[in-house]
């Protein structure tokens, strides 16, 4: 079996790659194990244009925001679903010193902060410091878009349902092999299994583990995400995904009892409505030191790829960069300088010596 591209990984980054690629007229296979909490799979799906306690732009929103939204409509009619939808984060805030720092930031931020509409947020939440607005954001439906993906790869035979293994692949200067399969190049999306790969991993990831909570909170709207240090956002059904957790050190990738018992503490308290814990799940970011992603191909194994390092924001980053990484393989397009994996060039050659 001769094809352009063999891609490892199915979450937001190989989903996303893959779609492109095909819409491009390439020949592709994907080959994912289908882990079941991969950090795709355990996301809440939000892409928040300000974030940190000094509420300032993410890197290149203006150019993601609005790419993402279009990605998911157009991706979403493809497979017949809604993807993707508008929304507000209502940000309570925790402190009073928080609610002044947002005042002043309404003023030299008035494109995504604004003040309030005026549902009284007292009936369903105790809060103390007022409530500012943050939109538009949006917020991505990714499991039926993971799963609608993997049907539609599946019917095309455009999916290998499987670990892969380097045992059985060889790499050449044009072109790798995997068992019965040539292909033109490998492209690696798979997240953070991504640290041990043999031609990528002196990148300098830096894993974080997260967990959420999904709970049932009857009477809340689901029209919002709702932030106050956690975040509830709307999941499924009548379910609320609330988290989450940022840990750089961590001995497995399981749920823990404290983060159950922290989170059910935090709830009691802000909540006005009771509420029931429904599940917990846990994955790992495929952080990295700089919170920049890792576009492109490697500087000295021509026929090895990568899309990877998506952190935090994988929502925006995916689709944006496997369109960038699209244009670069197909049409020679250059791909952001800071967003390129040639910047570590000098990293990358020495790895493999
Ligand atoms: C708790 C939590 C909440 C988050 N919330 C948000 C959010 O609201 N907004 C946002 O933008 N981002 C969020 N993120 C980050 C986001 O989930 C990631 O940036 C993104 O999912 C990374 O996608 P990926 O495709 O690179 O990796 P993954 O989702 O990990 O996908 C990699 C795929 O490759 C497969 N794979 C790996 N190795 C192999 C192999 N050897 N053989 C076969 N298959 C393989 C895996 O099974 C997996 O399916 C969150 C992450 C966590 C953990």
């Amino acid at each position: 079996m001769t094809i352009d591209y063999l891609i490892i990984g199915r979450g937001l980054t190989g989903t996303f790659l893959s779609y492109y690629l095909l819409r491009a007229g390439k020949k592709i296979l994907v080959i994912d194990d289908d882990k079941p909490c991969t950090a795709s799979k355990v996301a809440s799906g939000v892409i928040n244009p300000v974030t940190g306690r000094r509420i300032v732009r993410t890197w290149r929103i203006e150019e993601l925001l609005p790419f993402a939204f279009v990605a998911y409509k157009e991706l979403g009619n493809e497979l017949g679903i809604n993807l993707v939808k508008q929304c507000s984060v209502l940000d309570f805030h925790p402190s009073l010193q928080m609610s002044e720092a947002f005042e002043k930031r309404l003023d030299e931020e008035p494109e995504y902060l604004h003040k309030t509409t005026s549902v009284d947020w007292k009936q369903y939440f105790n809060h103390y410091y007022g409530v500012g607005e943050i939109s538009p954001c949006l917020l991505v439906d990714i499991n039926p878009m993971l799963n609608r993906w993997r049907d539609n790869l599946q019917l095309g035979h455009n999916l290998l349902n499987e670990n892969f293994s380097w045992d059985n692949c060889t790499v050449h200067d044009d072109h790798i092999t995997y068992k019965h399969i040539t292909a033109k190049k490998i492209i690696f999306c798979d997240g953070v299994t991504g640290v041990e790969n043999p031609y990528f991993k002196n990148l300098p990831y830096a894993p974080n583990k997260g967990e959420a909570i999904i709970a049932r909170i009857p009477g809340l709207s689901p029209d919002f995400i709702y932030k106050q240090g956690l975040s509830i956002v709307p999941w499924k059904d009548d379910l609320f995904w609330i988290g989450s957790s940022y840990e750089w050190n961590f001995t497995d990738v399981l749920p823990t009892a404290a983060f159950k018992e922290k989170v059910a503490q935090q709830l009691g308290y802000w909540l006005k409505n009771p509420f029931e814990i429904v599940d917990h799940l846990a994955s790992v970011r495929p952080a990295n030191m700089e919170r920049r992603p890792f576009v492109g191909l490697h500087p000295k194994y021509r026929a090895v790829g990568i899309l990877n390092g998506m952190g935090t924001k994988g929502c925006s980053l995916a689709p944006f960069f496997a369109k960038q990484l699209t244009d670069h393989l197909v049409e020679g397009k250059p791909i952001y300088a800071d967003a390129d994996v040639k910047r570590f060039e000098k990293t990358l050659a020495r790895e493999m010596n």
